[in-house]
């Protein structure tokens, strides 16, 4: 492979992110609660209302930043960024508009730079959570950051 690009591994404990809108929050509570077993070997955070919704009904422990309207999808983008989140379930709400669709906009941009796998409905996310690479390392393919900072000070 060229040095363009970068390998970076998610381990066989994912660093799992879990966001749900406010239509979908049951929903992302039932699926939690189906996949607990698996889920409970990983690392698990969230925006803050639907980390505490999860932990509350589960009892699996979540690890909660920020409100999303109040900044906590950028706080996951960062987390992805910084290669502490690598593996993101996001329930959207495709029929509610959202004030901060912005920053919706952005953390799907970011996982898609960082080639993170994400989950935007029940179905993905089932079959994300019992895909093979669940028990095992998986290299993933980023932009070579450092290489690309000294090209565009030289040449911009
Ligand atoms: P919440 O945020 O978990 O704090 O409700 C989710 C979101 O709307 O992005």
């Amino acid at each position: 492979m060229d040095d363009n690009t970068i390998t970076l591994t998610i381990g066989k404990q994912k660093n799992i992110a879990l966001i749900a809108h406010d239509g979908k929050k049951q929903e992302m509570i039932e699926w939690c609660q189906e996949n607990a077993e698996i889920l409970k070997m990983h690392f698990l955070n969230g925006t803050g209302t639907t980390a505490r919704m999860i932990t509350d009904r589960t009892g699996l422990p979540v690890r909660g930043y920020n409100s999303g309207p109040l900044g906590g999808d950028q706080q996951i983008g960062a987390k992805i960024v910084e290669g502490k989140i690598d593996f993101v379930v996001f329930f959207s709400d495709p029929l509610c508009a959202q004030p901060h669709d912005p920053d919706v906009k952005a953390l799907l941009r970011i996982a898609q730079v960082y080639d993170i796998p994400i989950a935007n409905n029940r179905a993905s996310a089932d079959f994300m959570l019992h895909s093979s690479f669940m028990d095992k390392e998986y290299d993933r393919t980023v932009i070579n950051f450092q290489k690309n900072i000294k090209e565009r000070s030289e040449t911009l």
